[in-house]
């Protein structure tokens, strides 16, 4: 069994159909990416997953269990984490506070302070500006911080939303970096992207999302050179 998998999943937001079949596995170690259009029902399928909304049809587990009876805390316990579209920093606490909110299910306080004192040295930036509000940060190093901060939840699967979005150029290549080092790393990770070469290049495996459904799933490789992705995603 893989550690994430869903099957025909669908959900609606009263009569709109926002996702209509979804079927996804992510393995443990994997970069699995997943791309599509504005609306396409990305982010509907993550909340979903995190246990925001509720689905209309559709299987869910996580690591053996079923996804979609549990609530949004027991997911993040069970090891999904959810790092948000936009960021969702708090901006007026200090970074060192958001970072905190990270692990608030975690009893391990030691391994968490470890954790916290690596991220702020693996970070820099984070270590520079613990005591500022994260509001004063800049786009990209906010987007550093939701992750950090996703990082201190103890993930066994990290899915993140369009961690590229409304970056300059040089910060996406930054947080593509992080995102391919923590697979490096041996983490797992579900990402969610508009910007679907960066994306199709970094992932092991992908999946295409058009009109809520899954169209197109292959490795990175194989979607990339697949005539109907580089027309549609990537302007090829
Ligand atoms: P984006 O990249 O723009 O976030 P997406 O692929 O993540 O797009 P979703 O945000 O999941 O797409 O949206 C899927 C569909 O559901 C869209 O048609 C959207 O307008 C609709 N939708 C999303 N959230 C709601 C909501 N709260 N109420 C009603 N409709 C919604």
């Amino acid at each position: 069994m893989s550690l994430l998998e869903v099957e025909h999943l669908a959900v609606a937001y009263g009569a709109i159909a926002a996702v209509r079949d979804v079927s996804l596995k992510v393995e443990e170690g994997e970069l699995v990416a997943m791309i599509g259009a504005n609306g396409a029902g990305k982010t509907t399928t993550l909340a979903c997953l995190s246990g925001l909304i509720r689905p209309r049809h559709g299987r869910g587990s996580f690591a053996g269990r079923d996804l979609f009876r549990m609530h949004p805390s027991q997911v993040v316990g069970a090891g999904l984490v959810q790092v948000p579209e936009g960021r969702e920093v708090f901006a007026r606490m200090t970074v060192a506070e958001n970072l905190a909110l990270g692990s608030w299910h975690r009893r391990d306080h030691r391994a968490v302070k470890h954790e916290t004192a690596e991220l702020l040295e693996r970070f820099p930036i984070l270590g520079r500006r613990q005591g500022q509000p994260a509001g004063l940060l800049s786009g990209g190093e906010q987007q550093i911080l939701a992750i950090a901060r996703g990082l201190l939840a103890a993930p066994r699967l990290m899915m993140l939303d369009e961690p590229s979005l409304g970056l300059a150029p040089q910060l996406v290549d930054e947080v593509f970096a992080i995102v391919t080092s923590l697979r490096a790393g041996g983490r797992t990770i579900l990402l969610v992207e508009q910007n679907a070469l960066r994306a199709l290049r970094a992932a092991d495996r992908a999946y295409v999302i058009a009109e809520g459904a899954t169209t197109l799933g292959g490795s990175g490789r194989e979607l990339l050179a697949d005539s109907g992705v580089r027309t549609a995603y990537l302007g090829l």
